[in-house]
């Protein structure tokens, strides 16, 4: 089972790499991080210093790493990609960090997971590009000062409010990501289809746009789903009529909520009449992580207006009510 689930996950992967933007202007939506983060690659660029430090937040798929991609090639440096799962001693980061070329970029993804004690050794990394290496061990153990080359780090987390001020502090660039309109997904859609070499009409691309949670990640495993049913179904081109059907199949609805989605109100209205009910409640309700559903379903929820944050827990708004959604 794990060894299917893992060559699926390669194969996603690889999808994903193939559909990545190379460069801002194939990177729609985002206008004002883009726009901030062009200029302040230019200026880095111009002085012949490396990137400011950088802190990327917001939800899942919306384009974090992509970004810190198409910085590092747009500044014409390396880029190495790791995650804070992936470092778990200082010996890993010291690697990583001894082993950058001067200017490059250092990606890490999830950086709100770092243990505290790599994210302090982390510190005179970024501010004076040096670490202290211990050798030996025990009373024989030395501490020595190992000069780093100058680099950029680019943090990314779903979470910026778990990092501690002193880490955040240090980024000197920081920028949220929205959810993407729904033109922008449009956009994007429209230029998937064309790399993978596949027809679809604009009207279809509006209808996946609609419904794919203002996220990109979202909007491209979607039309993956719909290809097939275009595929089967029909001549293998994605229609209206096709996408409608396939959208419809697949269980997410006109909103664009999925069955987890309509699971979460479900259970604030029935089990809780409404909310307020606490994360750790309705999670232990739902059979899901907390930090799941903070992460990766709330935040459209709330953006959307279904459900809304109070001191005492998730309530569901009088829009959902009103709406007769459950
Ligand atoms: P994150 O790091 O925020 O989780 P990624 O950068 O990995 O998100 O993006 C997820 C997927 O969505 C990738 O396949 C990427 O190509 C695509 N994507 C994200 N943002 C955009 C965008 N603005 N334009 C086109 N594709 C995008």
């Amino acid at each position: 089972n794990r060894v299917i689930q893992s060559e699926m996950q390669d194969l996603d992967l690889k999808w994903e790499n193939k559909l990545r933007p190379q460069s801002f202007d194939e990177f729609p939506g985002q206008h004002d991080v883009k726009e901030k983060l062009k200029v302040f690659v230019q200026a880095a660029s111009k002085r012949g210093e490396p990137l400011d430090h950088t802190l990327l937040f917001g939800p899942p798929g919306l384009g974090k790493t992509t970004l810190a991609q198409i910085v590092a090639h747009e500044l014409k440096v390396d880029i190495k990609i790791t995650s804070a799962p992936a470092i778990d001693k200082k010996g890993d980061l010291a690697a990583i960090l001894t082993s950058l070329r001067p200017f490059s970029i250092l990606f890490i993804d999830e950086i709100h997971r770092l243990p505290r004690a790599i994210e302090e050794y982390l510190y005179t990394a970024m501010e004076d590009y040096y670490i202290d290496i211990v050798t030996g061990e025990g009373l024989g153990s030395q501490s020595m000062k190992f000069q780093l080359v100058p680099f950029t780090l680019i943090g990314a987390t779903t979470r910026a409010g778990l990092l501690d001020n002193p880490f955040r502090d240090r980024f000197g660039i920081q920028e949220r990501l929205q959810f993407y309109d729904r033109e922008a997904l449009c956009k994007i859609l429209l230029r998937s289809s064309e790399i993978l070499s596949f027809k679809m009409d604009t009207e279809a691309a509006t209808e996946i746009a609609r419904r794919a949670r203002g996220t990109p990640r979202v909007a491209n495993r979607l039309l993956k789903r719909v290809r097939d049913y275009a595929e089967v179904k029909g001549d293998g081109t994605i229609n209206n009529d096709i996408a409608v059907y396939a959208l419809d199949q697949l269980g997410v609805d006109k909103n664009g909520l999925d069955e987890m989605d309509r699971r979460i109100l479900k259970v604030i209205a029935e089990k809780y009449e409404g909310g307020p009910v606490g994360i750790e409640t309705l999670a232990a309700a739902l059979g899901e992580e907390s930090e799941t559903l903070e992460e990766v379903y709330e935040p459209f929820l709330i953006q959307e207006g279904f459900i809304q944050k109070t001191p005492r827990g998730r309530m569901l708004t009088n829009y959902t009510k009103q709406m007769n959604l459950l």
